[in-house]
């Protein structure tokens, strides 16, 4: 129905949607923006927290009603922008002092952060990303190599971000009750990740967790270049598979990459 279709988990209880709100803290001089306030239980502990600004995404026309009664509340506080955050450029909405913050839609979370942890250039427009997720997604954020959650998103998270969990909110706490745990995930941006393009190491760890059983000798063959000097230049194993591979090494293979490609042209 349509309510699943927009992911629709509403948050109400003030003391989890205040511990959100303080986990992103300080918010005074800060415009929050919040992908998916709904009726907006968030969105008020944001403001109530010290937000200078809020500028909440919301997609649902139902909600907006009851996001305008808040913003009446507040004036001049809280922007409400009716649309798909997918679709919406957020670096450009806002300069100064930025902090993300959201309850995601968990039909949209991994493609969102996914944007968020590509914004160009780097650091980014964002001091912070404080993001409820399936405790699933969160666990792949924070993995890194030998669990059994790592992956492309535990590489990119950890390349360019400190990413910790915060902690857990039941489902009970959700109206209505969603299936699974959720977990907060905070990621601070790095200001100084690693060298590397950042087109060479989503094509290295495609290549390489897009056949995460195989060695990447093997793996790496999709990148259209021969892995063993790839993997000798990187000081990697030939018998390696993905996942015990750690950021840096990574890192090494996509510079690699890109030596590679830029002789060749
Ligand atoms: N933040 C609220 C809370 O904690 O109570 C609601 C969370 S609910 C899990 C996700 C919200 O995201 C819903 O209100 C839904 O309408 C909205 N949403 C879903 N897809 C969206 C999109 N592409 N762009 C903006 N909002 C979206």
């Amino acid at each position: 129905n349509a309510l699943k279709s927009l992911g629709q988990n509403f948050l109400l209880d003030l003391n989890l949607t205040g511990r959100i709100a303080r986990a992103a803290g300080p918010l005074e001089g800060v415009t929050v923006i919040e992908v998916g306030p709904g009726p907006g239980g968030l969105t008020r502990a944001l403001l109530s927290e010290g937000a200078t600004r809020v500028i909440a995404i919301e997609r649902d026309r139902r909600c907006i009603a009851a996001l305008e009664e808040i913003a009446a509340h507040h004036p001049g506080r809280l922007e409400i922008i009716e649309g798909d955050a997918l679709a919406t450029d957020m670096a450009a909405l806002a300069s100064g002092r930025v902090k993300i913050v959201a309850n995601l839609p968990y039909n949209i979370a991994t493609p969102l952060l996914i944007g968020w942890l590509q914004a160009e250039p780097w650091p980014p427009f964002y001091e912070s990303l404080t993001l409820m997720f399936q405790r699933e997604v969160a666990e792949r954020i924070v993995a890194t190599p030998d669990d059994d959650a790592y992956g492309r998103l535990g590489v990119m998270a950890g390349w360019r971000t400190e990413a910790h969990i915060l902690f857990d909110i039941s489902p009970k706490a959700f109206t209505p009750p969603p299936k699974v745990t959720s977990s907060v995930v905070q990621m601070i941006p790095r200001r100084n990740p690693l060298p590397a393009d950042l087109k060479a190491v989503e094509r290295v760890t495609a290549a390489a967790f897009g056949q995460r059983r195989k060695m990447l000798r093997q793996s790496l063959k999709s990148l259209g270049t021969d892995p063993l000097p790839l993997l000798a230049a990187a000081g990697i194993p030939e018998t390696a598979r993905a996942e015990e591979i750690d950021v840096a090494g990574f890192v090494r293979l996509a510079n690699g990459l890109a030596n590679k490609t830029a002789d060749a042209a």
